[in-house]
């Protein structure tokens, strides 16, 4: 596979155009923002990190058969994808409160929610993405009912999937964002990544962040962090593969 001209950058990848015009090369970036932009760092080590938990989460749930875009790591902060028509929609699914739904709603964190909640977000940085309902995103003909039907069936399925992974190496799922593409034949599949960039993840034992709120409340250092998710779903996937 070649690398071929930058299609598009975003706050932390890049995407590159390949001499297969199905698919994307990714180039995961050492930076973390926050607030829409208006937190900005630089963070030497977390484009590996990032790569590395987004590509064992994608292989995971394609075991667990989510079709999804990924098709391999190429190195520590790249990755090949299939190229898929991105739905600007933010998916978040939330299991406890937390981060905004909280201040929305008035309730304190940490309440579990007694059925998992699925929320669309208007991915529009102009407009801050704001929350939005089912029949604004059929106003914006951003899915059709059908489809927003289909994004919340996927969402729920990787929700239980993936607490359930996280569950295995002590961390409580309590929120995540992921994103979903069209196939050339229209089929919605899930895209973008799953990382602690993504997914709000609490130490079961110490009830610690292990996310990127440890960024945005200026809690600590991110990297160990990251790190010690990684370690994690690895010494997982080693006890797994020695089964
Ligand atoms: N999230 C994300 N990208 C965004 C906004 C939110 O990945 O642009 C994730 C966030 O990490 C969390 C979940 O979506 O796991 C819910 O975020 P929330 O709406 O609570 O917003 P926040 O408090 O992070 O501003």
């Amino acid at each position: 596979m070649e690398k071929r001209d930058l299609l598009y950058e975003g706050k932390a990848k890049r995407m590159f155009r390949t001499n297969d015009e199905s698919v994307l090369w990714v180039e995961y970036l050492d930076q973390v923002t926050a607030l829409n932009g208006g937190m900005k760092d630089q963070m030497q080590g977390k484009a590996e990190l990032n790569n590395q938990i987004t590509s064992a989460i994608f292989e995971y749930l394609a075991t667990q058969g989510i079709k999804n875009h990924f098709i391999e790591k190429l190195s520590k902060t790249e990755q090949l994808i299939k190229k898929r028509s991105i739905i600007p929609l933010e998916v978040v699914v939330r299991n406890i409160s937390a981060g905004s739904f909280s201040k929305r709603l008035g309730v304190e964190e940490g309440q579990v929610l007694p059925t998992p909640i699925v929320e669309f977000y208007y991915k529009k940085d102009e407009l801050n993405d704001p929350f939005i309902n089912d029949a604004h995103v059929t106003f914006l003909e951003l899915a059709t009912p059908v489809e927003i039907a289909e994004l919340k069936k996927q969402a729920l399925q990787i929700n239980e999937h993936l607490s359930e992974l996280f569950k295995k190496i002590d961390l409580q799922l309590v929120d995540f964002k992921v994103e979903f593409g069209r196939t050339a034949s229209g089929e919605i599949e899930l895209a973008d990544e799953i990382s602690p960039d993504t997914c709000r993840l609490w130490d079961l034992v110490t009830h610690e962040h292990m996310d990127k709120d440890v960024y945005r409340r200026k809690i600590g250092d991110i990297i160990p962090v990251y790190q010690e998710v990684l370690n994690r779903l690895n010494q997982l996937s080693i006890e797994n593969k020695g089964e």
